[in-house]
């Protein structure tokens, strides 16, 4: 039987970042990663936009999300590991009223570092050919779907896209070269519960003793190891609920269209944002419909955060609905895309957010011997490198730990005990 310092189960990005940065910090320690696909970040991180930004109303997952980016700047362009990252932008369609509401936290977070470009809506008509920011009285069809018009537009400038199979394969092969294990096709079937001090007697462990995680039960064997990470992302609760352990996280099903066709030029030739003079990844203010051009496919994938209505559900293999995109996503797009009308999906996809319905920043918590690192919320890839240094303080029973751009961060403040953040108001 094999016998490790730790056991990553999930080579999702987040297993990826907390395996490599446990083993960077304790290079003589065996480390094994396991996943039950054959490869790499095949769960929902293949599932992702892939869009980073540093636009969060939550101090934390600022903090989170702006070291992170600004590690994948760093690989991207001074490491020259082709990320095939885009500094694009996230756009932020606001009517009025969105904007009012929003105000002091875009001040806030400017405050805090974050930059930001304010439009006004007679700029960004000019800016983007075509797009409808104000609607007519007389447009009926606006009024019964309660379109508001675009009063500003905000543009987060440290925001963008990358190819998330470069970033798990940059993270994949930093692990392997300080000398991790991975190990595919391994389903994690239970994770072992025993005693601390073993009496070898049938029925342990007993109500009276002190128990913990020591290894993992899978389809080619029982691993053990010293401590279990798991990092299993919208499966987290099969492998806790069984053992009375409470994941925090519930899953939420998204899903992406990609929208091709000449009718979009436009958006793809959109000066003055960006210096790939496209138009960025842009929110728009109702219904929390989203979409970001594509420059390698020349497509727009298109997304919607819905809320009431959408299931908490988990799915093994989560589907996309065509209807979906026709009869909700498309009549609102369209409006304000004109671009978009008649265009079908040529593909789509869906995945699980894995959501802390409390208040949207990941958990990094430690119980019964082992550490779960989850509850990204729907913003994983873009936080995963700093988690993965949280990940790494837990591991080591550091109070704080250092990330890329030189934040220090209290590593409790994403456990459950003495969880110290904010509610996060910017969820895509
Ligand atoms: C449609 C969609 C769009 C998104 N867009 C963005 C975005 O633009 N930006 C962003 O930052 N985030 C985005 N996200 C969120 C992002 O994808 C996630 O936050 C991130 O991928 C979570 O990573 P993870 O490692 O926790 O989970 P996963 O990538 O799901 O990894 C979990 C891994 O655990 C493995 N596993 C599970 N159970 C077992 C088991 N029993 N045994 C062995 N292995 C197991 C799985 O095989 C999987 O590989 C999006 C998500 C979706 C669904």
């Amino acid at each position: 039987m094999s016998k490790y310092n730790v056991v990553v189960v999930g080579a999702g990005i987040l297993g990826l970042c907390s395996a490599y940065h446990i083993k960077r910090q304790n290079p003589d320690e065996k480390i094994l990663i396991i996943d039950k696909f054959g490869s790499a970040g095949q769960g929902n991180t293949a599932k992702s936009e892939a869009c980073f930004r540093n636009v969060f109303s939550s101090k934390t997952n600022f903090a989170l999300a702006n070291s992170t980016v600004d590690f994948y700047l760093h690989v991207h362009r001074e490491l020259k590991h082709d990320l095939g990252l885009h500094l694009i932008g996230y756009l932020f369609l606001f009517s009025e009223d969105d904007y009012k509401r929003n105000k002091d936290v875009l001040e806030e977070m400017q405050r805090r570092g974050v930059e930001l470009e304010y439009f006004e809506r007679g700029d960004l008509e000019r800016m983007i050919p075509g797009a409808v920011l104000e609607f007519d009285e007389k447009d009926e069809e606006a009024k019964m779907m309660n379109l508001e018009s675009v009063e500003k537009g905000v543009l987060g400038k440290k925001c963008g896209y990358l190819e998330v199979e470069k970033l798990v394969n940059f993270y994949e092969e930093e692990f392997k070269r300080v000398g991790g294990e991975i190990r595919y096709n391994t389903v994690v079937q239970s994770l072992i519960i025993e005693p601390v001090k073993k009496f070898g007697v049938p029925g342990e462990p007993f109500v009276w003793q002190d128990s913990r995680i020591t290894g993992v039960k899978t389809n080619r064997g029982e691993i053990r190891a010293d401590t279990v990470v798991v990092a299993t992302g919208a499966w987290t609760n099969a492998l806790l609920d069984p053992i009375g352990v409470d994941s925090h996280i519930k899953p939420k099903k998204r899903q992406i269209f990609a929208v091709k066709g000449p009718s979009l030029e436009p958006l793809f030739n959109a000066k003055g944002f960006n210096d790939e003079n496209i138009l960025p990844f842009t929110i728009l203010p109702k219904a929390g419909i989203y979409f970001r051009p594509d420059i390698g496919e020349g497509s727009c994938w298109v997304g919607c955060g819905d809320e009431l209505g959408r299931a908490f559900k988990f799915e093994e293999e989560p589907q996309p609905e065509e209807n979906y995109y026709f009869q909700d996503i498309y009549q609102v797009l369209r409006k304000y895309f004109p671009h978009f009308e008649g265009l079908k999906p040529q593909s789509s996809w869906a995945g699980l957010y894995a959501i802390n319905t409390i208040d949207a920043n990941p958990y990094v918590f430690r119980e019964a011997g082992m550490i779960v690192v989850t509850g990204a919320s729907g913003s994983g890839i873009l936080k995963a490198d700093a988690i993965g240094r949280v990940a790494a303080g837990v591991y080591m029973e550091e109070k704080y730990v250092e990330f890329f751009d030189g934040e220090k961060f209290r590593v409790s403040d994403l456990g459950v005990e003495n969880r110290h953040v904010e509610k996060e108001r910017f969820v895509l």
